[in-house]
């Protein structure tokens, strides 16, 4: 089955168990199986921005953390910041935020 990801992720199959937290209006975090470390997805605005037909994902990317260390996981706290290079997206999140870099 397709995932239509255009939608943000909460709407996803397969994702109802990941307990996905809402950080920001286009960033998203959730916990997937065998995984320590929260995953995130972002809405991309590169790749938001290309034609329909050279989207791979719709609009949302997805990226994992494992090379980060998890201070705390409720509140979130992940050191150093994330920095997605498809779009220059740069944060820290600390506190259960997002604190833009
Ligand atoms: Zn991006």
């Amino acid at each position: 089955m397709s995932v239509d990801r255009s939608r943000p992720p909460t709407d996803w199959p397969g994702l109802e168990t990941a307990g996905l937290t809402l950080l920001t209006d286009g960033i998203f975090y959730g916990w997937l199986e065998h995984e320590t470390n929260p995953f995130f997805w972002h809405w991309c605005p590169t790749y938001a921005g290309l034609p329909e037909k050279k989207k791979v994902s719709g609009g949302w990317v997805g990226a994992g953390t494992s090379a980060h260390t998890l201070v705390s996981r409720e509140p979130l706290h992940l050191e150093p910041s994330l920095l997605w290079q498809c779009c220059g997206t740069h944060g820290f999140v600390r506190g259960g935020e997002w604190i833009p870099a």
